[in-house]
């Protein structure tokens, strides 16, 4: 592979790019009118014009990439994560034209895409799964049958379900029928699909998954944990590897056990298998994700691997180049996502320009960006504009580094997550390592909110320097 295209926008495509430009592979850039001088654009070697902003018209169709693509002679097309990533259709259309889709087989793709079909797939393998049906309800009077064996509250889930989104807590049989219903149309309009089935609600399960690296011959490692509990919407927030609740034996048997996984679908490449584990520490797999995750970056930082390097180098045939035994834990990482949303107004999207944009540095901090000072968020896309990552020796030392570069951060314009983020690495239950998935909505109440979130005096002393920067610059003072 010396050339290759990136199907994608933000932070993720500046990130593939910079390992190509490492490996000496050549890239071109895709763009929407609105991205023109988007960081993706200007890095790459080359870029193209897709069209028009709504994803539809531009990062999401395929058939014109595919072209310009061919056009430039490229060899290979990493997909990122979102848009077209977890597209068989699209992944058969890279190969049918020739060209190496950088991700795994259209089956692995097409199963672990269903929630359902990924359940069957892994069946076979005794692996454990949260209690409840294997297949779509068709007959709502059975399903509420098996709700009541299952035991309330249980949890309505979209088969074809992504993002957190399609998914429906029923506290009670009185309002099973109506929930139903909501979750059907729900899945309907947005997955295209209203194949529902039901799972147990696990109360304050804690999200950890397992990084796998699967080779075309035949070797299925894996990467150690990641711990996502930190969440608004059932999206992800804060990440960090590794969890401070695994013990060696309880990580090597998931780590284990997400092989396995990955072994099912005949995997090749870079996933995630995601599991819940409950409050007696049994862990219940729950999907598989088939592409690099947005919270790659903390395994990254603890192993010293470059996932988008080894994707690339499974992609062109290659045997991983390390085995389990040589894998190693150092130290701990902590990943904030900056999103462009008011974390004191529910997490509202807030998009406008990004007035001011001064990252932290130093030793232990990363920040994957796709934006530079200046420009506007656009509507059109992910409200995430950046990521924060640190890592230390001990989770301790990493806390205080992410507080420390959230302190450092100038960033004006819009709201973020950033003070959330601070909210969260002070708060006890999240220092203590005694937090689930339920931290936000038991703890981050409007009381708590006004109490951590008045910032203000920090954001008067980043405006008053700003300010004097820009007159000083209108002055011309030396
Ligand atoms: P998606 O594909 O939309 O991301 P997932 O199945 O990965 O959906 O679940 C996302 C989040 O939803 C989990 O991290 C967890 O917080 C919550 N969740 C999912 N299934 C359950 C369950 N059975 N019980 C409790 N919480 C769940």
């Amino acid at each position: 592979m010396k050339k290759i295209l990136i199907a994608n926008r933000g932070e993720i495509a500046v990130r593939i790019i910079r390992t190509a430009q490492k490996m000496g592979i050549e890239t071109v850039a895709v763009y929407s009118n609105i991205d023109r001088d988007a960081p993706h654009v200007l890095m790459a070697d080359q870029a193209v014009c897709l069209g028009d902003n709504p994803s539809s018209a531009s990062y999401l169709d395929g058939e014109k990439i595919i072209k310009e693509a061919k056009r430039l002679g490229v060899d290979g097309i990493h997909p990122g994560y979102g848009f077209l990533s977890e597209n068989a259709a699209f992944a058969k259309l890279v190969e049918d034209n020739g060209m190496i889709f950088i991700g795994p087989n259209q089956r692995a793709i097409v199963t672990m895409g269903s929630k359902l079909a990924a359940k069957e797939a892994v069946s076979k393998y005794n692996i454990p799964m949260v209690p409840g049906m294997d297949r779509a309800i068709t007959d709502i009077k059975r399903a509420k049958e098996h709700a009541l064996d299952i035991g309330f509250p249980i949890l309505i889930k979209a088969s074809a379900g992504g993002g957190g989104k399609g998914m429906r807590i029923v506290e009670n049989s009185e309002e099973f029928e109506e929930q139903m219903d909501r979750a059907v149309s729900e899945a309907l309009s947005a997955f295209g699909d209203g194949s529902v089935f039901i799972e147990k609600y696990i109360t304050k399960p804690r999200h950890i998954e397992i990084q796998v690296l699967s080779d075309s011959h035949g070797n299925h490692l894996h990467l150690f944990e990641r711990e996502c509990s930190i969440q608004r919407r059932h999206q992800k927030v804060i990440e960090e590897a590794p969890s401070a609740v695994l013990s060696p034996e309880l990580r090597a048997k998931m780590g284990k056990t997400a092989t396995e996984v990955a072994k099912a679908c005949d995997y090749v490449g870079a996933g995630t298998v995601e599991f819940l584990l409950d409050e007696h520490k049994n862990f219940y797999f729950l999907e598989m994700n088939t592409r690099l995750q947005v919270e790659h970056p903390v395994t990254e930082m603890i192993t010293g691997i470059d996932l988008v390097e080894q994707q690339m180098l499974i992609a062109m045939g290659r045997e991983i180049p390390f085995r389990q035994e040589d894998l190693n834990i150092d130290g701990h990482a902590l990943e904030l996502r900056i999103y462009a949303e008011d974390p004191e107004d529910n997490f509202a999207p807030n998009i406008g320009k990004l007035e001011r944009f001064v990252p932290p540095s130093g030793e232990g901090v990363r920040l994957d960006s796709g934006y530079v000072e200046g420009m506007d968020i656009p509507i059109f896309y992910d409200p995430m504009i950046a990521k924060l990552i640190v890592h230390a020796k001990t989770r301790r030392a990493a806390l205080k580094r992410l507080l420390e570069a959230i302190d450092e951060f100038e960033l004006l314009g819009i709201k973020t997550t950033l003070p959330f983020g601070q909210f969260v690495a002070t708060h006890p239950a999240f220092v203590s390592g005694d937090f689930d998935t339920g931290f936000v909505a038991r703890y981050f109440t409007p009381k708590a909110k006004k109490k951590h979130l008045r910032n203000e005096a920090k954001l008067a002393v980043q405006l008053a320097n700003y300010l004097l920067e820009r007159n000083e610059k209108v002055l011309k003072v030396p």
